[in-house]
């Protein structure tokens, strides 16, 4: 957890270019985007992926859930968006720290499965 970037990020310790932010939560832009709007929402709290969330977490995953469309409208995806959640080294998780990728722009996206 010491060495989590986006643990960081949440801290302020390592710069971000943030899109939101509460108590919960945070969100900023992908330093490699896919797409022409391409975030990623984090909650504070250091949950490594979608295999350490426990029991006590459905209210935290319902708002994360919750605010997506929001944040997507508000950065632009009134027609659209992708949500992807990668888990564990079979789903390409790079950064274990549980984190939606919200993805969108003005044309239809790629087909990815
Ligand atoms: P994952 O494969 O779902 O774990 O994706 C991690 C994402 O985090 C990738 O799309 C990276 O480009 C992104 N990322 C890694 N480090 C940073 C950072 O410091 N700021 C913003 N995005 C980051």
């Amino acid at each position: 957890m010491g060495e989590c970037i986006f643990c960081k990020i949440t801290q302020g310790e390592i710069p971000a270019s943030k899109v939101y932010e509460d108590q919960d939560f945070i969100a900023f832009h992908d330093i490699h985007p896919a797409a022409p709007v391409h975030f990623l929402l984090i909650p504070k709290q250091h949950i490594a992926s979608l295999y350490e969330v426990g029991e006590m977490d459905q209210s935290l995953l319902g708002k994360m859930l919750w605010l997506v469309p929001q944040l997507a409208k508000r950065q632009g995806c009134e027609n659209g968006f992708r949500t992807i959640i990668n888990t564990g080294r079979v789903g390409g998780q790079e950064v274990f720290h549980l984190h939606i990728h919200i993805i969108g722009g003005k044309d239809r996206l790629p087909t990815m499965i």
